[in-house]
């Protein structure tokens, strides 16, 4: 192998000449304790900077064995270890001065959720890789090499051993590191065992610093259990934990406007994904096939077996194969139940705020005077046991203005000041003195999720596929965009660029006429659980830039795929 000497004498060679010189530094150099991998140079300095890769070998990175072995602990110190490279990145105040994107060196910014990311791995021997990004240096198009030695010889090595080798770690703090992971991961195992939906710690601080910022608000009302609802957890390592268990079957949350409803939701939404030290929501725990479900008007719905909710319309349109390139309120919303269900999800969570009022309720006045014959909407609200009893999906509902609800729920939370009050009883007994028209609705088939995937026309193998991430809000592929802003549990924009991979790589590799989509999906995180990110990135190289997106966000995506023939 090539070691830093040559890599020095190379880029030395090629300073101040023409910037596509830099193409000859690709390949692998043997530095002390790793190996830097220049795994592809960019065109020229105004293009996205060049990929490079660390690689530390096992011994020397020296982690015991025990920190990475289970997949949620290496998940963990992947993560760990990439936000303190990130630091170390960031305290890199030099500016290489020049063209383009000279001297920038950008790592993955995680934020307040755990992701396995392609930024950093950690192989089962105890490998570390990290992989990152670097402009090189020019001025104008010719090249200063002198300012990417300074990178790569003055700067990386100090920012390496200080962050990814074990021995100069804060050994306590890696430590706390894995317990927590390890704490969530328990919780996450007896939510099943407890009958329960979710779990929120007393002690947690739900609500955000603001709009834009996902940190914890200073000076928040810790959440705190109603006393009824109290269960306590017993972690292997932080002990005994008491907090609120929401059983499976149907919660309902309401109280005033402004009391912390939509916040405690939002939690729930993320509760997902394990959150890091620090967040106020490291014990906040959702069954993780857990799905929002909201209203999307304008989306594109192909042939999804909506007729639970939606049967005679009055222009004739079938509803078991339902299409639409614009979507209403609630033929999007009920479409956005089907798809969950063909996911495989055990919990759906609604707001109200973001529902279509016709598919969440129909009031009484209303049904006395338009017949249920005439109208073409069965509600969410006629369903909710349903779901429950044949398909053992629970639901959280948030409902500010509507009391219907509380005659199909199982437990009554009232949001009081930002704390939870159990108002079941209370709320039943009021709900029994007001009785609802008793018009019971037949239940439904079974809704039929038999979507085959047409073999894919819209690109071949060797087509150039241009792929792009628009933050946390659309992937664009070749000329379509696909609008992901309402799938709201997506957390990272890494995400929404690895689903655009998968989408190509669906295409390319999986598609073939007579899978059904949710058999594709299911192949596509059958490779992803055995060999993560990496086996979907083609070429001859891993970037970084990509997070593992759940299942159920990789078919919203393909949901919304407008170009995707069903
Ligand atoms: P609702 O959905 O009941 O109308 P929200 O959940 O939107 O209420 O919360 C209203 C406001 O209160 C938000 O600005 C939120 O940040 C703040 N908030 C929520 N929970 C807390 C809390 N525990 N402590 C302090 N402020 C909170
Ligand atoms: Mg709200």
């Amino acid at each position: 192998m090539k070691t830093f000497k040559d890599l020095r004498e190379l880029l030395t060679r090629i300073d101040h000449k023409g910037y596509p010189a830099y193409k000859d530094t690709r390949g692998s150099y043997q530095f002390e304790g790793y190996i830097l991998s220049i795994d592809h140079v960019q065109g020229d300095p105004f293009a996205a900077p060049s990929k490079v890769s660390i690689q530390v070998p096992g011994k020397t990175a020296g982690f015991p064995s025990d920190l990475f072995q289970e997949k949620h602990k290496r998940t963990a110190l992947q993560d760990y270890l990439i936000r303190k490279f990130a630091r170390e990145a960031e305290t890199f105040n030099f500016k290489a001065k020049g063209s383009g994107k000279s001297g920038l060196l950008s790592v993955s910014r995680c934020g307040q959720e755990i992701l396995e990311r392609t930024a950093c791995e950690i192989r089962l021997d105890g490998t570390v890789i990290v992989r990152m990004e670097i402009g090189f240096p020019a001025n104008g198009r010719t090249i200063n090499s002198r300012e990417l030695i300074k990178i790569l010889f003055d700067f990386l090595p100090g920012c390496v051993k200080k962050s990814l080798f074990y021995a100069s770690l804060n050994k306590a703090d890696v430590q706390k590191n894995a317990e927590l992971a390890e704490d969530q991961q328990y919780i996450r195992e007896q939510l099943p065992k407890l009958g329960l939906a979710a779990f929120v710690a007393n002690g947690s601080i739900l609500p955000r610093e603001s709009g834009v910022s996902n940190r914890p608000m200073k000076q928040a009302v810790a959440f705190q259990s109603p006393k009824s609802m109290e269960v306590s957890i017993d972690l292997p390592n932080y002990g005994k934990i008491a907090g609120m268990g929401i059983k499976q079957g149907i919660t309902l949350i309401v109280g005033g406007g402004y009391h912390g409803k939509s916040t405690l939701l939002k939690a729930l939404e993320l509760g997902i994904y394990n959150h890091i030290s620090g967040d106020g929501r490291e014990y906040v725990i959702t069954d993780d096939t857990a799905v929002k479900i909201r209203a999307e008007d304008g989306r594109s719905i192909k042939q999804s077996d909506i007729s639970m909710f939606i049967n005679n319309l009055p222009n004739g349109k079938d509803t078991v194969h339902f299409c639409t390139q614009d979507a209403s309120g609630s033929t999007s919303q009920a479409a956005n139940v089907i798809e969950a269900m063909e996911t495989g999800t055990n919990l759906m969570l609604i707001d109200e705020d973001t529902s279509a009022t016709n598919f969440m309720i129909r009031d009484e006045l209303m049904q006395r005077v338009v017949n249920r014959n005439s109208e073409p909407i069965t509600p969410f609200i006629d369903r909710v046991q349903e779901l429950f009893s044949q398909y053992h999906i629970s639901t959280i509902l948030v409902a500010g203005s509507s009391g219907s609800y509380f005659h199909k729920a199982d437990c009554i939370l009232q949001m009081d000041h930002y704390l939870p009050k159990d108002i079941t009883e209370f709320a039943k007994q009021e709900a029994y003195a007001f009785p609802i028209p008793n018009d019971p609705v037949k239940p439904s088939d079974i809704p039929s999720f038999h979507r085959i995937v047409k073999s894919d026309i819209n690109f071949k193998k060797n087509d150039r596929i241009k792929l792009k991430t628009q933050g946390r809000d659309s992937v664009l592929i070749n000329k379509e965009t696909i609008d992901l802003r309402y799938v709201e549990q997506l957390a990272d924009s890494e995400q929404l660029s690895s689903l655009g991979i998968l989408v190509k790589y669906a295409q390319l590799h999986i598609f073939d006429g007579k899978k059904t989509l949710s058999e594709a999906v299911e192949e596509l995180c059958r490779i992803l659980s055995t060999k993560g990110l990496s086996a979907v990135c083609e070429g001859n190289y891993i970037p970084s830039g990509f997070a593992m997106p759940r299942k159920q966000e990789i078919f919203a995506c393909f949901n919304r795929y407008r170009s995707l023939k069903l």
